[in-house]
């Protein structure tokens, strides 16, 4: 059985093979091509590299490309739309320069685009593009020098389109088109009344803070008809919300930007392009549902129902058909990216063995816990369970005022985890436990320290909740008999994992299994293409991980095409604003004033200065 629903969240592109091996392939379905993921992790470290690595798999992003491009134009096909499809991919979802590269590559044959909401990123958009037909989106407030370089870009024959977010921006663009005698291509952002629910939805709706209400659209138009440009404005843009699980919410506003879009051309615009932002969701619980980390619709649904909103509100006013843009960034590399992290250390919860005979004079709270756990059977578990919590919160108050000794009270948390063991194991044979019971096995759940940081590799899941896949990339041949949490080696309480994807909602621990000695444990967690790198923070000093690409050939072997070493102590020291050679200098000092003093001897100081200088240029993570 698929414990850890691997057939539900994997797109197609992940498998456990027979050996038990956790399967790569680069393509939906192309099991004749699969890579054992334990192999990569093993060619990983022979090649020098420590855990955690991110793991790319680059064959993944050409096809994610190619699948939303080509349902596009299916979609298209079948219903007889006149327009076409264009993407643009938004760099802030996955801003390395090796990502974004590999979009524009993967992508020239579709004219796949790219969205800037910086002066940072439109500066790396210019560097990285090649294709003119491609359209290079700029939204995010703009400054004059924001201004000026997309519109040398307009004129070097980009289709370089500046998105007015704010009722300010047009003058100061009407103003330096002149100046510089160009003729941009322009784009509007639109408020929706609609509105998604999810965390991202703040970015769509009336109370957006990006977007021209209503009065606001018809001031643009005089404003543009004035400066007689108002056949420059070509393009209606508006952005719901990332990861919009309901394609209900998707619909609903298809269908209103389409009027707004019918109301502008009746206006005058001679507009081109329809841009539906992002929001194209992810299935990372594998439940097909309106949940938060999941999605109810496949690509497929959401190209046709775009497509035939889209037909159909349009079609009344006779209006032609427009490039149909989507921003969808999340959807693209999401699946690309596998997070390994290796096992440090197991903490389990195991209860001490009781003494035969409770001491003569034993606290009578104690005597009431013994007496409970004899009495306990299937009948009376939430009795007993009432009764345990009781009395281990009654010694603690005893112990508290003195009343009890401490021996007295370690005596009474042995008997209470055994007896909320004992509960747990009767509990299984219940036909409809209670959420309480149930909550058993969180609670007597293993610790397993993860050598990696969740501040900077996931943070998602430590700043929304949100849901990853996770699971060991081996031994899934083997019944995983211990159950556990995640916690990561920032000694932050929050640096944790302790919620993980269930079919039905959410789980509380994940299957596991025990730790061998001298072998290594790995664990995945997978697609963490989107958000997760960019959104990373040196949180303890943990800084980037290792960055190992890889590239599946057609006979399913592999090659490794880049590395990219995660940062060392000293480049960590140096983004928070320390100057690692000083540091080092002064170390040096203080190590021979102990020299000096006689605390060390002088070959001492060379071995303790040698480690410090090592420290300094190794990895931040703990190494092997
Ligand atoms: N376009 C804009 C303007 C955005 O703000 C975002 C991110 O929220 C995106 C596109 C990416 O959307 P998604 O994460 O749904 O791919």
């Amino acid at each position: 059985s698929d414990l850890y629903s691997v057939s539900e969240w994997s797109g197609g592109y992940f498998f456990i093979a027979e050996n038990g091996d956790m399967v790569v392939v680069p393509e939906p379905g192309a099991t004749e091509r699969a890579v054992s993921i334990a192999e990569v992790a093993r060619g990983i470290r022979e090649r020098g590299f420590d855990m955690p690595v991110l793991l790319r798999i680059e064959n993944i992003l050409d096809a994610q490309i190619t699948s939303l491009n080509e349902t596009f134009r299916s979609a298209m096909a079948e219903q007889g739309y006149q327009g076409s499809f264009m993407g643009a991919y938004p760099i802030k979802v996955n801003q390395q320069q090796q990502v974004v590269e590999k979009i524009t590559q993967f992508g020239s044959r579709y004219h796949h685009g790219l969205e800037a909401g910086s002066k940072a990123e439109l500066i790396a958009a210019m560097g990285m593009m090649h294709d003119k037909k491609a359209v290079l989106i700029c939204n995010g407030y703009k400054d004059e020098e924001f201004i000026d370089l997309g519109l040398y870009a307009t004129k070097m024959g980009f289709t370089c389109i500046l998105v007015v977010e704010m009722p300010d921006e047009l003058p100061l663009i009407i103003e330096r088109s002149k100046a510089l005698n160009a003729k941009p291509i322009l784009g509007i952002r639109i408020k929706l009344s609609a509105q998604a629910g999810g965390h991202w939805s703040e970015s769509g709706g009336e109370r957006s803070i990006f977007g021209l209400n209503t009065s606001q659209l018809i001031q643009a138009i005089d404003l543009l008809a004035s400066a007689g440009m108002l056949d420059c404005l070509k393009l209606v843009h508006y952005h719901l919300g990332s990861q919009i699980s309901n394609i209900r919410e998707i619909r609903t506003a298809v269908y209103e930007a389409c009027r707004v879009y019918a109301g502008l051309v009746k206006e005058g615009a001679s507009l081109e392009y329809l841009d539906l932002g992002g929001g194209l969701a992810v299935d990372y619980d594998g439940s097909q549902s309106n949940f938060l980390s999941s999605r109810n619709y496949t690509l497929k649904e959401y190209c046709t129902d775009i497509v035939e909103a889209v037909m159909t509100s349009l079609e009344t006013e006779e209006i032609p058909h427009p490039v149909i843009v989507t921003e969808s960034g999340r959807a693209l590399v999401a699946y690309y990216s596998i997070l390994l992290f290796n096992i440090l250390d197991v903490t389990r919860f195991h209860t001490e063995p009781l003494p035969l005979r409770l001491p003569e004079d034993c606290p009578a709270p104690l005597e009431y816990m013994h007496q409970a756990l004899q009495d306990l059977t299937i009948r009376n578990i939430q009795e007993v369970l009432n009764d345990a919590i009781f009395y281990r919160d009654e010694t603690r108050r005893l112990f508290q005022n003195g009343q009890i000794s401490l021996r007295d009270r370690s005596l009474a948390e042995q008997l209470f985890w055994t007896t909320i063991s004992e509960i747990n194991r009767l509990a299984k044979e219940l036909k409809n436990p209670n959420p309480e019971l149930t909550d058993l096995d969180r609670v007597l759940s293993d610790f397993y320290y993860c050598n990696f940081s969740v501040f900077q590799s996931l943070p998602d899941s430590w700043a929304i909740g949100q849901l990853f896949p996770i699971l060991p990339i081996h031994r899934l041949d083997e019944e995983p008999t211990r159950k556990g949490i995640l916690a990561d080696i920032t000694c932050d309480c929050d640096g944790k994992i302790d919620q993980f994807i269930d079919k039905r909602g959410v789980r509380r621990y994940l299957p596991l299994h025990e730790l061998r000695p001298y072998e290594e444990y790995i664990l995945g967690v997978f697609l963490v293409g989107a958000y997760q790198e960019t959104l990373g923070d040196l949180h303890n000093m943990l800084g980037d991980t290792n960055v190992v690409t890889i590239s599946i050939q057609d006979k399913g072997e592999f090659e490794f095409v880049s590395e990219q070493e995660g940062d060392t102590v000293a480049e960590v020291l140096s983004y928070v604003q320390y100057d690692p050679k000083g540091l080092f200098v002064r170390f040096r000092e203080t190590a021979e004033q102990a020299v000096r003093s006689g605390r060390i001897s002088a070959s001492e100081r060379r071995e303790i200065v040698a480690a410090y200088e090592a420290g300094l240029r190794g990895y931040t993570y703990f190494e092997r």
